[in-house]
Parts: C-alpha cells; sequence; structure tokens
C-alpha cells in the first residue's frame, strides 16, 4: 500500500513539533492500534493495552505545560494528533481526548483566562498535583458531564452537586455516558456549587473537581452494548457523597463557566477523532479500489467510470472538510471574534456530519464484502454515526446556534408580536 498522506494537508506548513507528534502518533496508531480495534470493538472493552503504549510515549502529557514535565503541545497541535489517533482507532481518539481536554483545560485553557493573582496562585499549585500524577504516575483522567437532561447542552445547572464542607467538597449526582468509566483513576465532573445563601445555582456555579475512582461512594453501573465506539467503555457514574479535597479543583471556582463563555473551541476537540474516521474510510476505499487492501484477493475495481466519480466526491468532501479543520484548529484562543466562533460551529458540524457520509460513501462504493467484519470499514462506519450525537455540540445544536447566530448580535431581541 502507498505511503498515507498527512492527516494536517501540507506537511511543510507544520512546526517540527507537530510534524514529531504527529508521526509518533502515526506510529503508534499503524504498528499497534489499527490491529487491536477489532478487539475492542467487539468486546466492547477497553483499549488497556493502547493506553499503556499511550503513556510510555509520553503522550498522557501532551498537553501538560511544559513547566510542568509534560510536552506543552497548543489546541492546533493537539488536534491533529487526535485526528491521526482516530485514524487508526476511533474509540480510543475519543476517549483519549477526555483525558486531555482535562490537561487543555487545567492548563492552557485556563492560563488565557481571567483570574485573581491568588486564584492563580492557588491553580498553579493544584493542577501541579494533578500533573504530577498524569506525567509522574501515568495516571488517566476522564470527562464525565453527560447527565441525560439539559445540562450537557449548556442549557441548565448541572444537576450533579457540589456542597462545600471543610477542606474540600462533597460530590453528590450521576452521570451517564462516562468514557473511560472504570478504566480512568480520575473523573473530572462537572458539577453546580452550591450557594452559601440558599439560593438555587446556576451554570456560573459550575465547578470541575477531579474525583479518584477509587473514592467512596464512586459506583459504575449499566452495561455498555452501543452501535459504535465500543471501546471508549461509557457507562453510568454515580457520586454518593463522595469527599474530595480542595485539591480536587482541576479549575478555580467560577472559572469553568468564564472558560465556556469564553473559549468556545474547548468543546470543539471531540471531532478531530472523527475526521481521523473520516480519512481512515476514504483511505481504505482507494486501497480497496486498488485492490491492496491486505487481506482480500487482488481484485482492481477502480476502472469502473462510477468508482471513479464516487471517489472524487468523497476526496472533495474530505479535503472540504479538511480545510475547516485546519482553520479553525489554527484559529482557537480567548474571545474569538464573530466569525471565527461561526466558523467553529460550521466546521464542528461539518466534520461529524461529513465523517458519516464519507464512511457511508465508501461502503457504497466498495460494495458488499467491504461491509465484512473482517474488514475495518464496517466499524468506521458505525463509529463515525456517534458523532453528531455528542453533546454539548450535537450536528443539531450546531446548526441551532449558527442560524441564531447569524441573525442576532449579542443581546437583541424581537419584539412580542401580539397575536
Ligand atoms: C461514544 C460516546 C461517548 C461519549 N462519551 C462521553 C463522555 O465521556 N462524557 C460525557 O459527558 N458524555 C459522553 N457522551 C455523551 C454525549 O455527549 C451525549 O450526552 C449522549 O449522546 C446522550 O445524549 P442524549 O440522547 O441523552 O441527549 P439529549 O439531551 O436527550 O438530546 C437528544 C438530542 O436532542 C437535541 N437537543 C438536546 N438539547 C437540546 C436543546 N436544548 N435544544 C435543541 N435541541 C436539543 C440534541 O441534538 C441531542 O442530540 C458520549 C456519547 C457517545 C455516543
Amino acid at each position: 500500500m502507498a505511503d498515507l498522506p498527512s492527516i494536517a494537508g501540507d506537511v511543510s506548513a507544520l512546526t517540527q513539533p507537530q510534524r514529531d507528534l504527529l508521526a509518533l502518533a502515526s506510529s503508534l496508531g499503524r504498528e499497534k492500534f489499527a490491529g487491536r480495534a477489532a478487539r475492542w470493538d467487539r468486546e466492547a472493552s477497553f483499549p488497556f493495552d493502547n493506553y499503556a503504549d499511550l503513556r510510555q510515549a509520553g503522550l498522557l502529557g501532551i498537553c501538560v505545560p511544559k513547566a510542568h514535565g509534560g510536552m506543552g503541545a497548543d489546541f492546533a497541535t493537539y488536534v491533529m494528533v487526535a485526528a491521526e489517533l482516530g485514524r487508526h482507532c476511533g474509540s480510543t481518539a475519543l476517549s483519549f481526548n477526555m483525558h486531555v481536554c482535562s490537561t487543555l483545560w487545567a492548563g492552557a485553557i485556563a492560563d488565557a483566562l481571567d483570574m485573581t493573582a491568588a486564584q492563580r496562585a492557588d491553580h498553579e499549585r493544584i493542577r501541579g498535583l494533578h500533573f504530577a500524577r498524569i506525567v509522574g504516575e501515568g495516571r488517566i483522567y476522564s470527562q464525565p458531564f453527560s447527565e441525560g437532561g439539559a445540562a450537557a447542552a449548556g442549557k441548565a445547572p448541572w444537576g450533579t452537586r457540589a456542597i462545600k464542607v471543610p477542606g474540600g467538597y462533597r460530590v453528590v449526582g450521576k452521570k451517564i455516558f462516562a468514557s473511560l468509566s472504570g478504566a480512568a483513576d480520575y473523573y473530572g465532573v462537572l458539577c453546580t456549587l452550591e450557594r452559601e445563601d440558599g439560593e438555587a445555582g446556576t451554570l456560573r456555579d459550575s465547578l470541575y473537581l477531579a474525583v479518584p475512582a477509587k473514592a467512596a461512594g464512586v459506583a459504575v453501573s449499566g452495561d455498555w452494548d452501543p452501535l459504535g465506539m465500543r471501546g471508549t467503555v461509557s457507562r453510568t457514574l454515580t457520586f454518593d457523597d463522595v469527599q474530595v479535597g480542595d485539591d480536587a479543583r482541576l479549575m478555580p471556582e467560577g472559572l469553568y463557566f468564564q472558560a465556556a463563555s469564553r473559549y468556545p473551541h474547548m468543546f470543539a476537540t471531540l471531532s478531530p477523532t472523527y475526521f481521523g474516521i473520516a480519512q481512515a474510510a476514504y483511505d481504505f476505499c482507494v486501497a480497496y479500489l486498488r485492490g491492496e487492501v491486505p487481506g482480500t484477493p487482488p481484485v482492481k475495481r477502480r476502472m469502473y467510470t462510477t468508482k471513479q466519480i464516487a471517489v472524487a466526491q468523497m476526496r472533495v468532501m474530505l479535503e472540504q472538510t479538511r480545510a475547516l479543520f485546519l482553520q479553525t484548529a489554527r484559529e482557537a484562543r480567548v474571545d474569538p471574534d464573530k466569525d471565527a466562533r461561526l466558523r467553529l460551529y460550521a466546521a464542528h458540524y461539518t466534520i461529524m456530519e461529513n465523517a458519516n457520509e464519507i464512511c457511508q460513501l465508501a461502503v457504497r462504493t466498495c460494495g458488499g464484502q467491504s461491509m465484512l467484519k473482517s474488514l475495518p470499514l464496517e466499524r468506521l462506519y458505525r463509529d463515525s454515526r456517534c458523532g453528531s450525537l455528542m453533546l454539548p455540540w450535537t450536528a443539531e445544536l450546531c446548526i441551532d446556534r449558527l442560524g441564531r447566530e447569524c441573525l442576532y448580535e449579542s443581546g437583541e431581541r424581537d419584539e412580542v408580536i401580539e397575536p
């Protein structure tokens, strides 16, 4: 098979650290993850072997700042690496994103936000403990925020509550679809901090806490037998009066709300995995039509015009997707202007929808033999279906935000017209 092209397009436009990290992700993906992916999918089991490789390669600390012993990758670098991993094992890339986000949010994103000097000093001390666990001890963090209500869409306060107690917090609540449940060492839980004035908490009272998986009162329940992304093992987590210390804070009190309001790219790190899946489906389709997929007879199908047109359509869609992906990856910053924010919704939507469209085109173009479970394409197809369902930015919610924000400036309201 010909050498695979770079997921990030023009290699000469990449920095040396980006090239090095992409090469590392590519060799892990090709040599280790791709061959194991069918097993996690078949068993709906967690890819512990892949995490051992990620740990050994130092990638658990990819977004941990260099001052804390990590690789210090910025947003653009990380999402390119995430896409490359997604190309070889979607489930690993997706759950790895939950881990990396914990470090990105507490790391580079927190650095870009406003804090008092005292808050910053406190945050620096506390995140140092978390980062040391990751870099020094190889610990894994996850990011359960979905609850089955309106909170994960950003439309209501978290139902999971944190109650201030001497020296820390008491956590009570439930999270669904928690990737890495039973596998992570710490669950990065979004909760609502109960107010001292007795008023109901709002989104401004959101608090982001790392709850140790082994803490008393933490339980994993429910089964996990979904259509796709089966290796994420996203079961239900319950927190029954779980006591954590002050140093469980992954962000200072109040900072999550500021991050969610001012740094929208923080919610756009799920889609790179799906861009990787789109690239993998395209790569498979080309190899299949050339009669070059290992383990299949060397039958060429590339000479049919209909196949050529279909591959051309896939390539057009893939390059449109890549262009938006790379542009928005480089635009990640605090307080992006309105155009950049709208482009981000459009990019996220495009990646999630096109990934599934490219996979279905690949199945249709390659034909019946290509969707046998002995080949990766049917898994890519099922995995790709999950992307646009992921909160807070499902395909529907991206369109909802995009349409509203295209037509309204901040604070604008329509006069109510009486019927
Ligand atoms: C493979 C996989 C892994 C996951 N891993 C994690 C994880 O690690 N952590 C985590 O927190 N979550 C995770 N999720 C959960 C995911 O983000 C969703 O929460 C989950 O898919 C459940 O969605 P739901 O059906 O309960 O959504 P609902 O809230 O019931 O929404 C259903 C649909 O309605 C639409 N909708 C919802 N709210 C609104 C609204 N206010 N206005 C208009 N439309 C709306 C959305 O388009 C949504 O798709 C994962 C999901 C999958 C598929």
